[in-house]
């Protein structure tokens, strides 16, 4: 893919950079093969995340990309956190997704639903020094997510909450949670509020990490509320409308696993490209093979149009048009993208390949869980049914 900046008359092609998002991306490039890449294979296996690396996140402005400066964040557009996100996940899809849920779920459901009072107090954090969550999985309910049990009950000017959560990325470093629970469970969707919630509010607790085959440093969390006690003003948007920012938060939230799918495969691609340069077999690099030339060629075509879906649904989030379709068929492809190029990779590298001295087995096992989070491939199909079978 082109990546030089040229003078082009409008419309611009997708794959075609401001100066600022060029430089943007050139420092995180720059970031991630310095910081990050050096630490992978220990993060990898002692499956927990670097602190000192989040820190320099803050410090480089990436974890309130989008946060007006009067807040403290950066003021820039969904497109660069899509690109902070597809640079730090060629290097290391882990440090990828901390800067994902951070900007495409946290920060995004409080730009658009706090309160002033709550961005003011809420968003200089998020966007200097506190880690973000985002809650909406029970072990009861997964794709079927406003089937979740977790209680909210008025008392005075508080909420009480009680219940658990499942699989929350950033449980561990996390000081702010999004949260989401029912305040009235024989009413369905139309019961779930969300939540703003301290790690420090009484009656609240951060459970099990999980054990993970990949994206291991990030972690996993179960998350206890019993008898947590959130202050009437936590609420975030309306009491019982908290499926909508449910719906909304995770529609952007999936071109970010897209861009985090687009990182991992150009990663290992690169990998795989540089790899069959330098292993000679029969007397010749394996380059020189036509049979691998076609599967390096195969794998950065797949990976063009990953990137070309990215961008495409982030231009289109940030020009304020319908983006809902566009964004489930980025996830959707990226994370097959993701899964086909870093198996192929691992075949290149041989035996190789298949050990972890080398990096590629991490990159597929990093794939998979495009397939999995913000709505499985199958959530995602029926999300693109729906929107181009309208009368089904
Ligand atoms: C590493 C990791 C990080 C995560 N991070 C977060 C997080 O930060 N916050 C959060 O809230 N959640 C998080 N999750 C949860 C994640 O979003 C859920 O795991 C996911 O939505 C799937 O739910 P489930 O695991 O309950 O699977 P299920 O819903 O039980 O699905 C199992 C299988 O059945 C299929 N299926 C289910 N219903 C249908 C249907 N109607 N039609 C066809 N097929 C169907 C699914 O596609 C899937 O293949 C995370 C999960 C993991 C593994």
């Amino acid at each position: 893919m082109p990546e030089t900046a040229v003078q082009l008359a409008s419309p611009a092609p997708i794959t075609h950079f401001t100066d600022d998002e060029n430089l943007f991306r050139d420092n995180i490039r720059q970031f991630a093969e310095d910081k990050v890449r050096p630490l992978v294979k220990e993060m990898d296996e002692e499956g927990v995340f670097d602190k000192d690396l989040i820190h320099q996140f803050f410090e480089l402005g990436l974890m309130g990309i989008e946060i007006p400066e009067q807040y403290g964040g950066g003021e820039g557009k969904f497109f660069e956190a899509i690109l902070a996100v597809e640079e730090l996940s060629r290097v290391d899809a882990s440090a990828g997704v901390v800067v994902d849920v951070q900007n495409t779920l946290v920060n995004n459901a409080l730009l658009r639903w706090a309160t002033e009072e709550q961005k003011r107090r809420y968003l200089p954090r998020m966007a200097s020094q506190t880690c973000g969550a985002y809650a909406l999985s029970e072990a009861g309910s997964g794709s079927d997510a406003f089937a979740l049990q977790t209680k909210a009950e008025l008392k005075g000017s508080d909420y009480v909450l009680n219940g658990r959560k499942l699989w929350i990325t950033n449980g561990k470093e996390a000081g702010i949670f999004i949260l989401f629970a029912t305040i009235d469970p024989g009413a369905s969707y139309k019961g779930i509020t969300a939540f703003i919630i301290e790690k420090d509010f009484p009656g609240f607790s951060v459970g099990k990490k999980e054990d993970k085959l990949g994206i291991r440093a990030s972690s996993t969390c179960e998350l206890m509320l019993e008898d947590c006690r959130v202050p009437k003003s936590n609420v975030l948007g309306e009491a019982g409308k908290g499926y909508r920012i449910a719906i909304e938060t995770l529609n952007e939230g999936r071109i970010g696993i897209g861009a985090q799918m687009a990182g991992v495969a150009r990663g290992a691609w690169e990998y795989a490209a540089r790899y069959a340069q330098e292993r000679k077999q029969f007397g010749k690099s394996l380059a020189e093979f036509q049979g691998i030339q076609f599967q390096v060629a195969q794998m950065a075509t797949e990976i063009e149009a990953a990137r070309l879906m990215v961008y495409n649904a982030a231009r289109m989030k940030d020009a304020g048009v319908p983006f809902v379709k566009e964004a489930a068929m980025t996830k959707l492809f990226c994370s097959q993208v993701a899964e086909r190029v870093t198996s192929l990779a691992i075949e290149i590298y041989g035996g190789y390949g298949f050990t972890k001295d080398y990096p590629v087995e991490k990159y597929w096992r990093d794939s998979k869980i495009g397939k999995i989070y913000e709505g499985t491939s199958n959530m995602q199909l029926a999300t693109i049914a729906k929107l181009v079978m309208p009368g089904k």
